[in-house]
């Protein structure tokens, strides 16, 4: 089944949904109006189906592999990968003055979420490009701008991000990457970093890594980490890829999924890089390239989703066994309660995180745009549940979607297997999710909540709105809100070990508040009446009341972990 790009469900969530129009009436992004909006979309959705889609399968069959120190990509990613560069799909967003398009970063989120959908493995590397090219624009010199952004921008190089070392995961304070100075404004980069995303590929002009290292006399931990900048061939006079640097890929890994995107072990041995931002404040710079990293690894999760979901729907209706209820019906499983409950499910959860996403993304451009510190607080309490939902999302209906195919699903020749294979890691990388769900429940709260509140006003709005027209879904939304409240002001009370025992589930208890006011708002949209509302009520009726359990999941504390001893897991 080929790929088929959502660009009308993308469309209706920014309209209506998530407040795109906005971001037209700012004087910074009075050019991303419908018209333009739409016509985006189109054409990357094309590219998607048309172009990228075809090299999912072949990503997966033919891994990337180190031949005598060349990273060989898999065939046909270098012509896709000049297809998203020559599009300039990899700057929507990216700064004119250096060659971008300098449009909203939802429109870029929206395109990333279908290249993902289209082929995961290859969207990985203009993803991290497009991190750099953010973390250069907010913190890099005007010198250091010129020569790498417009490069960036163009395509013509990629940028990666280098945390993870062997005893740095998680705690990327741990990092022991060295960063000497070369007395001439340079340093010298020694250490190992381990997992990096597209470290290396031989259709890759450049590569410009973002490196976290530690400056001599660095005090301990994320305090003493700066963040540098090195290519792997350092430009000449002119600007074009010059001599060697000192960076090499040692090996790659060899992965459950995400096979066409090489992760690479690479060696810094005394490379010649240029500080980024302020000594000791390169976890300032890198959070820019992270916040937008989470943000893109949650559109991930939900573009896998979309494609599992259309493979799946697919199957459904062609696939005929048994007798089903529906009379005049084609016969096909679709037919079948238990396999609508599961596109339904699937569907709702889809259109909940994507509305999440692009949510969040709005909230960033419109504090671009307005400078308003509101608009960068709502964000950054958005962005672990855009990043662990997203992904979470991406998971779950990978794998709902194998159990619509049966038997099929579990072939690999299907391709059903590599959706839930490839969406895996999202979970993992950028931040476990647990790691964000104790960002929602320990940093986002430092504030006494007010983020929160805020969202919830907004969430009891929609359903206050809504009360006229579709009472109970309007009352359940709004009842599921004030629960989270309580359970909010309960978390603002507990130390952080009590938080951080019940965070997933006070996560998952926001996306199920949060994804039942964006379907109410389609629901209210459409006029009450329709597939949308039909929608919202597969939302509230089976996945809203999640919400409950979750929270009452978050408010159970840590004592009973810690009452079992480490041998008591085993029996
Ligand atoms: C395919 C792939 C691509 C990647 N790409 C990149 C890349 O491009 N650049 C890069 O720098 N890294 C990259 N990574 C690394 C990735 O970001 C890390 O794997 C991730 O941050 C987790 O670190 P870890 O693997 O060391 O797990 P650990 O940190 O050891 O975590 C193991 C478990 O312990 C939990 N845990 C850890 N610390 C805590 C804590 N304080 N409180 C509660 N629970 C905790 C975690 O949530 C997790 O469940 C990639 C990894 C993979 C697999």
């Amino acid at each position: 089944m080929p790929y088929r790009a959502p660009v009308d469900d993308i469309r209706f969530i920014l309209t209506h949904v998530v407040g795109f129009d906005q971001l037209s009436q700012t004087d910074r992004f009075a050019e991303a109006t419908p018209d333009t909006t739409a016509q985006i979309l189109t054409e990357a959705g094309k590219l998607c189906e048309e172009v990228l889609s075809p090299l999912q399968r072949s990503g997966d069959t033919h891994p990337a592999r180190l031949e005598n120190g060349v990273v060989r990509t898999s065939p046909g990613f270098a012509e896709g990968y000049r297809a998203i560069a020559e599009g300039g799909w990899t700057a929507i967003s990216a700064p004119p003055d250096h060659g971008g398009m300098g449009l909203p970063q939802t429109l870029g989120m929206a395109v990333n979420e279908m290249l993902s959908g289209a082929c995961l493995s290859l969207q990985l590397c203009p993803l991290l490009t497009f991190g750099a090219i953010e973390a250069l624009t907010h913190h890099a010199s005007a010198d250091l701008q010129a020569l790498y952004l417009p490069r960036l921008i163009s395509g013509e190089w990629s940028g990666t991000m280098n945390l993870t070392e062997p005893q740095a995961g998680s705690d990327v304070g741990a990092l022991r990457t060295t960063a000497q100075p070369n007395g001439d404004g340079t340093y010298a980069i020694k250490g190992q970093k381990i997992y990096i995303s597209w470290g290396d590929g031989d259709f890759l002009d450049n590569v410009v890594h973002l490196v976290l290292a530690r400056l001599p006399d660095a005090p301990a931990g994320t305090k003493g980490i700066s963040l540098f900048l090195v290519p792997r061939n350092i430009p000449d006079e002119n600007g074009a890829p010059g001599a060697r640097n000192g960076v090499r890929v040692v090996s790659l890994e060899h992965k459950m999924g995400l096979h066409g995107s090489p992760t690479a072990v690479m060696e810094y041995d005394d490379a010649t890089g240029w500080m980024i931002g302020a000594p000791n404040k390169g976890m300032a710079a890198m959070f820019t390239m992270m916040n937008n990293a989470r943000l893109g690894v949650g559109i991930q999760g939900i573009g896998v989703a979309q494609a599992a979901l259309t493979h799946a729907l697919a199957h459904a209706r062609d696939r005929v066994q048994g007798k089903t209820p529906v009379q005049d019906g084609s016969g096909a499983i679709i037919d079948h309660a238990d396999v609508r409950r599961m596109l339904a499910t699937m569907r709702a959860e889809v259109f909940a995180a994507r509305a999440i996403a692009l949510s969040c993304a709005v909230s960033i451009d419109m504090q671009a745009a307005t400078g308003a510190a509101d608009w960068a607080v709502r964000a950054a309490f958005l962005t672990p549940i855009a990043k662990a939902y997203g992904t979470d999302t991406g998971i779950e209906v990978a794998q709902t979607a194998m159990q619509v195919q049966g038997g099929m699903g579990y072939i690999e020749e299907t391709g059903a297997a590599q959706f839930l294979r490839d969406v895996r890691v999202t979970a993992i990388y950028e931040g476990t999710n647990g790691i964000q769900a104790m960002d929602l429940a320990g940093r986002k709260l430092m504030d006494g909540g007010e983020a929160a509140w805020r969202l919830l006003a907004e969430v009891e709005q929609t359903a206050e709105q809504a009360r006229p027209l579709l009472p109970d879904l309007a009352e359940r939304v709004w009842d599921a809100a004030e629960s989270l409240r309580e359970t909010t002001e309960w978390m603002l009370t507990q130390d952080m070990t009590q938080r951080f025992a019940g965070a997933v589930p006070f996560l998952r208890g926001w996306a199920r508040v949060l994804g039942g006011q964006a379907h109410l708002a389609a629901a209210l949209a459409e006029g009450g009446t329709g597939p949308r509302t039909a929608l919202a009520r597969v939302f509230v009726d089976r996945l809203l009341p999640e919400h409950a359990a979750a929270l009452t999941q978050a408010r159970a504390g840590a004592d009973a972990l810690y009452a079992l001893s480490d041998d008591d897991f085993a029996a």
